[in-house]
């Protein structure tokens, strides 16, 4: 498996399209990534051979191809964090005014 963000921004002429041009735009780099693993399944393990260097792009999170559930399950982490920030703030807060 390659690098999600391998590969070439759709071609197609604008006038042509059926489908809208997303806003934020491609995350292909019109190009090819490094970055890639090759899984095999041998004697009931999986061997991965796997190159975890990317070349012609920066990591950029909002780029990653996740799932709604993935998506929902970060912004319930995220929410729970939050509420450890606020009640510690909170806490830190009450502390200084004693
Ligand atoms: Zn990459």
């Amino acid at each position: 498996m390659l690098c999600h963000r391998t590969g070439y921004e759709n071609g197609v002429d604008i006038l042509q399209r059926k489908r809208l041009i997303k806003q934020k735009g491609s995350c292909k780099i019109n190009g090819t990534c490094t970055a890639y693993i090759i899984t095999k399944e041998m004697d009931g393990k999986i061997n991965a051979h796997y190159s975890s260097t990317h070349f012609g792009h920066q990591l950029d999170v909002g780029l990653l191809p996740l799932s709604k559930d993935d998506k929902n399950l970060i912004v319930s982490k995220c929410k729970v964090h939050l509420k450890k920030i606020i009640v510690s703030q909170k806490l830190c807060y009450s502390q200084i005014r004693l």
